[in-house]
């Protein structure tokens, strides 16, 4: 089956006055109908870049996106005009953040903001965009809907506000959601509760996920699978479960390690010694190398590990960026590794 997004060998880069930061260094990600994607990494690694990338918000300076493909269900993303961008941003690709208030306008009420990518993507009366902005409202599990529509955001919790723009987000029936650390904002009752309404409205609209977060426990909750990306690469990919039962990559068996607890309220992302390295003129080989407790050589500080399947891995779909696999390889490693 084809993917109904393919990120291929993606790089952006932002022009800055300390110089040229290359926070996305070929980065490959697909997610397939009706499924739910998870990418983690820590802040800063790239996944917001890669999502922003996605909407098609990153095509001006300083962002420059200097090679790699985006294509959803066919369409070559990057080669869109703003206009042809625009007919498929908000409307089969959506987007959640992580602040609903970035998503919502102050002077606007609930009901003019919900109704407003009908009326902008669908040949729709006002009533109708009404009634559906109103079950959408409904949907979403908010009480006393159609007092609502007339409510604006300040009179609302963080967590009705992101309902609120969840049900934005969703009423034009997207075939593709991206959900940018969609609970990080919110406290801990109330992220659950927004993690079990997602999780029940991927069902319901049979959508497709790119669901972002620094939180393994959050990601596990929903994600069929996941990407794992460190410093602008992806260095790991494969099934949520193969993820806790087989890691491969260093960095994502520290991640599994820190196998969470749901109740554990603590930052889940493990310690790990040492810096991410600058983006800015950034190590030539593997990015982990730094902080690698299993650093083989010289190999880790030269060349860049490519994202592949080792032969001795029979699931297709896990990939990893590590030189640990270069005896794995179909052809053999192309250059001397070191004894481990
Ligand atoms: Fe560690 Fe080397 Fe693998 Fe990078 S390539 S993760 S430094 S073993
Ligand atoms: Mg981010």
């Amino acid at each position: 089956d084809e993917p109904l997004l393919s990120i291929d060998d993606l790089q952006v880069h932002f022009h800055t006055e300390e110089g040229t930061v290359e926070a996305l260094d070929g980065v490959s990600l697909s997610i397939g109908r009706d499924e739910v994607l998870g990418v983690i990494g820590e802040s800063g690694c790239g996944k917001s870049v890669t999502a922003l990338s996605t909407m098609g918000l990153l095509q001006s300076p300083p962002a420059e996106i200097v090679g790699g493909s985006i294509t959803y269900d066919g369409t070559e993303l990057l080669d869109l005009t703003d206009e042809e961008l625009n007919e498929i941003r908000g409307d089969e690709i959506t987007m959640i953040y992580q602040d609903p208030m970035s998503s919502l306008n102050p002077v606007l009420t609930i009901g003019q903001q919900v109704k407003e990518p009908l009326l902008a993507h669908r040949d729709v009366t006002d009533e109708a965009a009404h009634e559906r902005a109103v079950e959408m409202l409904e949907s979403v599990g908010l009480a006393d809907a159609e007092r609502l529509m007339t409510e604006y955001p300040d009179a609302l919790s963080g967590g009705m506000r992101q309902r609120v723009v969840i049900a934005m987000a969703l009423i034009t029936e997207p075939k593709l959601l991206i959900a940018d650390e969609p609970t990080t904002a919110l406290d801990v009752t109330i992220q659950a509760q927004i993690m079990d309404l997602l999780t029940d409205l991927r069902e319901e609209f049979e959508m497709s996920v790119l669901f972002i977060s620094h939180d393994l426990a959050v990601i596990s909750e929903i994600a069929d699978r996941i990407g794992v990306m460190y410093a602008g690469n992806v260095v790991e990919q494969c099934e949520m479960r193969t993820l806790f039962e087989s890691p491969l990559h260093p960095y994502t068996r520290k991640l599994a390690e820190s196998i969470p607890s749901i109740e554990d309220e603590d930052d889940r992302l493990p310690t790990i010694e040492g810096t991410v390295p600058e983006l800015i003129d950034p190590p030539s080989g593997c990015r982990f190398a730094g902080r690698c407790p299993q650093y083989i050589g010289e190999v880790c500080d030269t060349v860049e590990p490519p994202l592949e399947t080792p032969s001795a891995i029979d699931d297709g779909d896990q990939k990893v960026a590590c030189h640990l696999y270069d005896d794995q390889r179909e052809a053999g490693p192309p250059w001397p590794v070191g004894d481990e």
